[in-house]
């Protein structure tokens, strides 16, 4: 926010599914959270995208911001009625003041990339409707096909695409400011191959 640096990466990060009173889901504290109400709180940001394309629903952040109108939140998971945290129907799409702020994409279990860049597509026209002044980004590697613990068939390529998409919103209409944090994944070498992807297209946008 000093201007130091526009764009950040912080692997061991992006912890969606903490809640504010508790730790769940191999999450203790949420750093999503704490950097969502510290943009908020200590620099005045009034409009803040939140995407989280880790195979799990970023239950964590979803509660805490379901009723707040300034975090516009994308996030595509393998639907809830396959894998923990089982939330993030469609039909959730923000309460009261929030309402209609948050997308939500649910791909059914065995979706590769064609699936994803098709709701991949929705999200991105959601966030470019509100111009956010900070991009946040989740992106789990857990989404990838074979993570022991889900059933995606993503490529990299699908973490590559909204790296690339979200730094050129970015650079549009936020300063340039983006934040990515690595959040699951349990199979080694996707970790590898999503997050290197991931850098490759920041360093390549700035
Ligand atoms: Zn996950």
């Amino acid at each position: 926010m000093a201007g130091a640096a526009s764009k950040t990466f912080q692997p061991i990060g992006g912890l969606h599914h903490a809640r504010r009173g508790n730790a769940a889901g191999f999450c203790v504290f949420n750093d999503l959270g704490v950097v969502i109400d510290t943009l908020r709180s200590r620099f005045g940001i009034e409009r803040i995208a939140y995407v989280d394309i880790d195979v799990h629903h970023g239950d964590g952040v979803f509660y805490a911001y379901e009723a707040d109108p300034s975090v516009i939140l994308v996030d595509i998971h393998e639907s809830g009625r396959f894998l923990y945290p089982g939330t993030g129907d469609a039909r959730e799409s923000g309460k009261g003041a929030g309402a209609g702020a948050k997308l939500n994409l649910p791909l059914e279990p065995g979706a590769g990339d064609r699936e994803f860049h098709a709701a991949w597509e929705q999200g991105l026209a959601h966030l470019e409707r509100s111009a956010p002044q900070i991009v946040i980004l989740q992106c789990g590697a857990d989404s990838l096909a074979g993570d022991p613990l889900a059933d995606l068939r993503l490529t990299p390529a699908a973490h590559g695409r909204v790296a690339r998409d979200l730094a050129r919103l970015a650079n549009d209409v936020a300063e340039g400011r983006m934040m990515i944090f690595g959040g699951g994944g349990y199979d080694l070498g996707n970790l590898a191959a999503a997050w290197t992807r991931v850098l490759a297209e920041i360093l390549r946008s700035s």
